[in-house]
C-alpha cells in the first residue's frame, strides 16, 4: 500500500533525524526511512566532539555555521531530552588542542589569534598550566590551545534523541526500509520506491551520509562525496584521567559522563570497509599513550568503525537538486556531522519553506563543474 507524507527523509542518521525534528515541529507529516537501524552508521560511531573551533580553523561560512550550531545545543539538549526521554550526556568542559612540537605550537598560537579576531574564545596554556588543569597529560607535550566552548555529547544517544523527539511530534520512522529509486515526473519529485513499497511526498530529502552519492545516482546526479573510514575504541579507567577533551594531530581522547574514554579516530580515504583492524587500533593506542600515559592501565571496552561522508570541497551540500524540484540534499558533513546537526535541521526546514537568507553558501551550484547531472 502507498503511504502519503508531506516530506520523506532518506536516512535515519543524525542529519535525517534533525531535519525530521524541525519539520515535525513545523507541522509537517514526516517519514524517515533507513535501510538499517536509526543511527546505525556514522552517527552512532562518532566521538561526539562539538569541535567548531577545534576542527574548523578558517573563518568563513562553514565556521560560522558550526559556531551557530554549537550554540544551539544549550537550548536543544533539554528540549530533546524532555521529548525523547534519552539522556544525551552533553558536557561543556572544553577541548585542549595540544602541541607536540614547536611547529604545532606556532600554528596553534596563530589560530588562537585569528579565532579571537573572529570573536571566539581561545587561549594558550603552557605545559605547566596544562598539567595544573589536566594532571594526567604527558609532560612531553609543549602546551595546548584551550577552547572553552567546544563541548561534547554521546553521539548515538543524541541521534536517537532526535529520532524519538521527532516521533513524539508525530514523525514516523521506518527501519530496514531501503530506498531504491525516486518517483520523478515533469522535473519534480513525487516520492520514493523502497523495499517496503512506495512512499509518496512532494518533498524528499536525501540525508544518506556517505551513501548519498549512490542514492542520488537514481536522480541523475553524481554528487562528489567520498567515504572516509574511521576507527575508534573505548576504555574505562579506574579513576577519571581527564576532564576536557584532549585533541592532537591524529588522535583524540574524549571523557564521557559514564566514565569511559573514547579514543579516535583513524582516517582511511575512499573506504566503505567497516571492519576493525589491529593496525588501526594499535596505532591509536600508541598515540593515546603519548597524550595520556596512564590510559595504558585502563580496562578495555570495545572498538568500532564508521564511514564519514566527505564532500569534494569539505563543506556539506545543503540545498535542492538542480533539476528536480522538491528533491533536497543534506549530505557531506565529513568529520562534523554531530556538531552541524542542529543548524542542518533548521536550515533544511527553511530551504523547504523558501525562507533562507540569500545566497545559501552550501547550495550544490557552488560546485557546478563537479556535480554532474544527466
Ligand atoms: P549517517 O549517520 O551515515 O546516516 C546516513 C543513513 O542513511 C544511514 O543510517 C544509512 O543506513 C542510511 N541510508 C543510506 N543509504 C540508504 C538507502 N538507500 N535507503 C535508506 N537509508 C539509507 N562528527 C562530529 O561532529 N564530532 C565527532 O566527534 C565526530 N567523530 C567521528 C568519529 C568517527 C569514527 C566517524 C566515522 C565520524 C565522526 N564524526 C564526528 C562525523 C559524523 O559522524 C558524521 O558527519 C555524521 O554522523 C553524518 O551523519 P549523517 O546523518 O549525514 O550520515
Amino acid at each position: 500500500m502507498r503511504k502519503i507524507y508531506d516530506a520523506v527523509i532518506v536516512g535515519g542518521g543524525i542529519n535525517g533525524s534533525s531535519i525530521a525534528f524541525q519539520l515535525a515541529k513545523r507541522g509537517y507529516k514526516v517519514a524517515v526511512l533507513d535501510k538499517g537501524k536509526i543511527a546505525g552508521k556514522a552517527s552512532g560511531a562518532a566521538a561526539g566532539i562539538l569541535g567548531a573551533q577545534t576542527e574548523l580553523a578558517e573563518d568563513g561560512p562553514l565556521f560560522q555555521l558550526a559556531c551557530k550550531s554549537r550554540s544551539m545545543y544549550r537550548i536543544l539538549i533539554p528540549e530533546l531530552e524532555d521529548l525523547s526521554q534519552v539522556h544525551i550526556g552533553y558536557q561543556n568542559k572544553g577541548v585542549y588542542k595540544v602541541a607536540a612540537n614547536k611547529e604545532e605550537e606556532q600554528t596553534l598560537k596563530r589560530l588562537i589569534e585569528s579565532q579571537q579576531k573572529a570573536g571566539e574564545q581561545a587561549e594558550w596554556f603552557s605545559i605547566d598550566d596544562l598539567i595544573k588543569r589536566e594532571p594526567s597529560v604527558s609532560n612531553k607535550l609543549l602546551g595546548a590551545m584551550y577552547i572553552p566552548n567546544d563541548g561534547q555529547v554521546q553521539a548515538y544517544e543524541l541521534s536517537l534523541a532526535f529520532a524519538k523527539a521527532s516521533m513524539a511530534l508525530g514523525a514516523e520512522i521506518y527501519e530496514y526500509t531501503h530506498v531504491s529509486d525516486f518517483i520523478l515526473k515533469d522535473e519534480k519529485v513525487h516520492g520514493v520506491k523502497t523495499s517496503q513499497g512506495e512512499f509518496l511526498a512532494e518533498s524528499v530529502i536525501v540525508a544518506s551520509g556517505a551513501w548519498s552519492r549512490e542514492v542520488l545516482e537514481r536522480a541523475g546526479l553524481s554528487l562528489p562525496i567520498i567515504p572516509v573510514k574511521g576507527e575508534c575504541f573505548s576504555v574505562i579507567p579506574e579513576k577519571p584521567l581527564v576532564q576536557g577533551t584532549i585533541f592532537s594531530h591524529g588522535c583524540y581522547i574524549v571523557p564521557k559522563q559514564s566514565g569511559r574514554l573514547v579514543v579516535g579516530a583513524t582516517v582511511k580515504v575512499n573506504s566503505f570497509d567497516e571492519k576493525v583492524t589491529l593496525e588501526g587500533i594499535s596505532t591509536l593506542m600508541e598515540k593515546a599513550q603519548n597524550l595520556v600515559p596512564d590510559i595504558a592501565k585502563a580496562e578495555w571496552e570495545r572498538a568500532w568503525t564508521g564511514i564519514r561522508p566527505q564532500s569534494a570541497d569539505g563543506q556539506p551540500f545543503l540545498g535542492e537538486h538542480p533539476v528536480y524540484r522538491g528533491l533536497y540534499i543534506a549530505a557531506g558533513h565529513f568529520r562534523n556531522g554531530i556538531l552541524l546537526a542542529p543548524a542542518t535541521g533548521v536550515l533544511m526546514a527553511d530551504i523547504l519553506e523558501g525562507k533562507t537568507e540569500q545566497p545559501n553558501p552550501f547550495e550544490l551550484s557552488r560546485l557546478e563543474s563537479l556535480v554532474h547531472t544527466s
